[in-house]
């Protein structure tokens, strides 16, 4: 089968790859339908941590952790899943009962992993061996509605991410949040945000398409500055003393200062921007203003029960991140298209 293969920076191609077999009781086989590329997947497309000093990689590395597509097969231990349903993944893999996953910590499950390493197949190929496939995959109720796939899509991931970015920071009803950065996890943010009832959310953002779409998902402010003039401006919208709840959603240590910067003191950052950064910045600060700074890597499967409804009755619509769709052939240029910020998030079609 045709797989993404990440060969080096910026040499990013489709080869061929042994298809995937049944290996555990435990597996299943899906036929991918619809992935796409993340942010995160352009730090190794860049050539950060790809393992050698020139940045070449040292076998090319499979990629790709959001994907929703058919069972196709399924181990002898699967018994809730039938081959030809429609299902979505978590962009990493549990089993869904050990003590983490009883928590809903499913991205620290004892027998889960990460897609793309050490043996398991990446989202952008034609097809994924699922491990742990009954506590990782959501059935998707009447199958694959073309319109919704998008949407649906992006409960693998972005949407997710950016639900546990306004949890993290315990948005609710009536609450007064900022997110900061426009990318496909803030603009998700914005709408998380507002899907639990937040009153005011103030994006910080300066992509004008971008902070369009955050308005459409139910931003009520823009905030293009940055740095100390974007910190001034977010104060001066929320009454001189900041927002109790930030959303965090770029991973640079500029991006966590500007959040600690417009939070109010006694607020919560969630941060789910993968970090950049070594050490939290301003961090006496944060102590002496006793703000939380929660967050981290969102547990996707956890809350994608939770989610799923309100996607498939079209209360929410996260797919509108979706700015450009390749068929996998093109993978490259979905890849360059997010590198040079032309595009938002890419769809890919196998
Ligand atoms: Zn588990």
């Amino acid at each position: 089968m045709k797989a993404t293969l990440l060969h080096g920076p910026k040499d990013i191609r489709v080869g061929e790859v042994p298809d995937p077999a049944l290996r555990e009781s435990t597996d299943a086989i899906v036929r991918v339908t619809h992935a796409c590329i993340c942010g995160s997947d352009l730090w190794p497309y860049r050539g950060v941590g790809l393992g050698s000093e020139d940045g070449s990689a040292a076998e090319p590395q499979r990629i790709g952790h959001e994907f929703l597509g058919v069972v196709e097969e399924t181990g002898s231990d699967v018994n809730s899943l039938q081959r030809g349903e429609v299902v979505v993944s978590p962009f990493t893999f549990s089993d869904g009962n050990c003590e983490f996953c009883d928590d809903g910590l499913h991205t620290s499950c004892v027998n889960g992993g990460m897609w793309g390493s050490d043996g398991v197949d990446g989202g952008q190929g034609e097809a994924v061996r699922v491990p742990r496939a009954e506590g990782t995959l959501v059935r998707l109720p009447g199958g694959a509605d073309e319109a919704l796939s998008a949407s649906l899509l992006t409960l693998s991931d972005v949407f997710s991410t950016g639900h546990h970015a306004a949890v993290s920071a315990s948005v609710r009803q009536g609450s007064t949040v900022v997110v900061v950065g426009d990318g496909a996890v803030g603009l998700s943010g914005v709408l998380a945000s507002a899907r639990l009832g937040a009153g005011r959310i103030v994006i910080m953002g300066r992509h004008t398409p971008r902070t369009d779409l955050a308005k459409r998902f139910g931003a009520t402010d823009v905030v293009p500055e940055r740095g100390a003039e974007g910190i001034e401006r977010v104060r001066e919208l929320t009454g001189g003393h900041g927002a109790p709840h930030v959303l965090e959603c770029v991973g640079t240590d500029d991006s966590l200062a500007t959040a600690v910067g417009v939070v109010r003191d006694g607020g919560s950052i969630g941060r789910v921007g993968a970090p950049t950064y070594a050490n939290i910045p301003q961090s006496a600060e944060a102590f002496f203003r006793n703000v939380t700074i929660s967050g981290g890597v969102a547990p996707a499967r956890n809350y994608i029960p939770e989610l799923l409804p309100d996607v498939l009755e079209g209360r929410v619509q996260p797919g509108l991140v979706f700015d450009k769709t390749v068929g996998l052939d093109d993978v490259a240029e979905g890849y360059r298209a997010m590198h040079e910020r032309e595009a938002l998030k890419v769809l890919v079609r196998p």
